[in-house]
């Protein structure tokens, strides 16, 4: 019984707390609430209190907690074939690749690999950017200035914030960072003179909408002009989609909106976080007849990628996007919730930007540690992803009453005198 405590009382929130300090690596920091229980788009933490979950553990929990059809086919798949090698095909594993590339609209010779997270994507994507040898070289790998591709190594490597990177150099060579959306210094990095001097471009990286940068979207025609580069130098485009994929902003893949992505087929997707609905699963998609070329037999590997239970989740997660209609829903609530927001008329919200339920609240001060503490003891998850902003990222099952509770709580914000205030 994991809720009594020896004394036999139920554990509160900050037994449970002190536990944590003693147990858990403090790489998070302590814990906001420790959360016993979810169900929708609510979570309850130990001492019985009900939240609005505005963040889904990161843009991951996509038909909300504890969905039935989710649960079900965890279930049902675990209590037929819960794991076997990958010395071994299963019919889940199988169906998952195939779904994927159907959804991605992937031409003839695309190939999936499953892996358990985004930053097992990344490191995939990474390695098969040393495949591709520009005349006969290793060639140089291009990501944005903000990116985050996650924390191991290579992941890392690509990942640009100073305070990540540096406590851990050496990290794996070879990757330059250039200017956020900006096509000059990306001409600048694909021209005759830096080729020259640095050598070919093997890859350029990017997240359609950044992320942990703060919910920073590309401007308009960035992904095309990106695309026409990548190609005229042999160069792999790919596409960081964990955060933004799996319908978090309305279309299965950021790319596939004609605003963002202009109509580019990129060369290598990642996926994780809302891939599975909760379950840890990520995925690499290589597109065309180039997959075969970019990790062939024996060049890679992992246990646990493309698990049956893992890929059951992921298809009953997509299964439920199709059957609900939830990717229409997505953008008429996302849409919703930035209009109320906007609406709101709190002088504390500077803009919202973002895409489909994937938004940055962008705030006039930095307070957005405050904003979020002040949220939680109104009955609100949400996530300072900067200084000043505030991220919402929450199941795609948001109805349209749960975003005007949402869009309530901005309108009760103050600007305060002092940054430290708490509005
Ligand atoms: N890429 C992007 C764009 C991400 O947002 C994240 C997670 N925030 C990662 C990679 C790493 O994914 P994971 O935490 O599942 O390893």
């Amino acid at each position: 019984d994991l809720v009594t405590e020896p004394s036999g009382h139920v554990a509160t929130v900050a037994a449970w707390t002190d536990r944590y300090t003693h147990a858990v690596m403090d790489t998070f920091g302590p814990p906001q609430r420790v959360l016993v229980r979810g169900d929708g788009c609510y979570v309850w933490d130990a001492d019985g209190k009900r939240y609005l979950d505005l963040l889904a553990g990161i843009a991951v929990n996509a038909l909300g907690h504890a969905h039935p059809t989710l649960t079900a086919a965890i279930s049902a798949q675990l209590g037929t074939l819960g794991h076997v090698s990958n010395f071994f095909g299963t019919p889940t594993q199988i169906a998952l690749a195939e779904t994927l590339l159907r959804l991605a609209q992937a031409p003839e010779g695309s190939r999936v690999f499953l892996t358990n997270s985004g930053t097992e994507a990344v490191e995939a994507a990474f390695k098969m950017t040393r495949r591709v040898r520009p005349g006969g070289q290793v060639g140089r790998v291009l990501a944005l200035e903000g990116a985050f591709h996650g924390r191991s190594l290579g992941a890392l490597a690509l990942t640009a914030k100073a305070a990540y990177r540096e406590p851990f150099e050496p990290l794996p060579g070879g990757v330059e960072h250039v200017a956020f959306g900006d096509t000059a210094a990306l001409d600048e990095a694909f021209s005759p003179a830096a080729v020259a001097e640095r050598g070919p471009v093997a890859a350029l990286v990017v997240e359609p909408i950044q992320g942990e940068a703060g919910v920073r979207p590309l401007p308009p025609g960035y992904l095309a002009h990106a695309r026409r580069l990548t190609s005229d130098a042999g160069a792999l485009l790919i596409l960081d989609e964990v955060q933004t994929g799996m319908g978090r902003t309305g279309a299965w893949f950021a790319y596939q909106h004609p605003e963002v992505g202009g109509g580019v087929m990129p060369d290598v997707v990642t996926l994780a976080k809302g891939l599975g609905g909760g379950f840890p699963v990520g995925a690499v998609i290589a597109f065309g007849e180039r997959a075969a070329t970019l990790l062939g037999r024996g060049q890679h590997g992992t246990t646990f990628g493309g698990n049956p239970v893992a890929a059951a989740a992921a298809l009953a997660t997509i299964g439920v996007i199709e059957r609900d209609g939830l990717l229409a829903h997505v953008r008429t609530v996302g849409a919703l919730l930035r209009e109320e927001i906007e609406l709101s008329g709190s002088p504390l919200v500077r803009e919202v930007r973002g895409r489909g339920l994937l938004w940055a609240v962008v705030l006039n001060r930095p307070v957005a540690a405050q904003v979020a503490a002040a949220a939680l003891e109104a009955g609100l998850v949400v996530n300072p992803v900067a200084p000043d902003a505030i991220r919402l990222a929450p199941p795609l099952i948001l109805t349209a009453d749960q975003a005007r509770v949402a869009a309530q709580f901005f309108a009760t914000l103050t600007v305060p005198t002092e940054p430290e205030e708490t509005p």
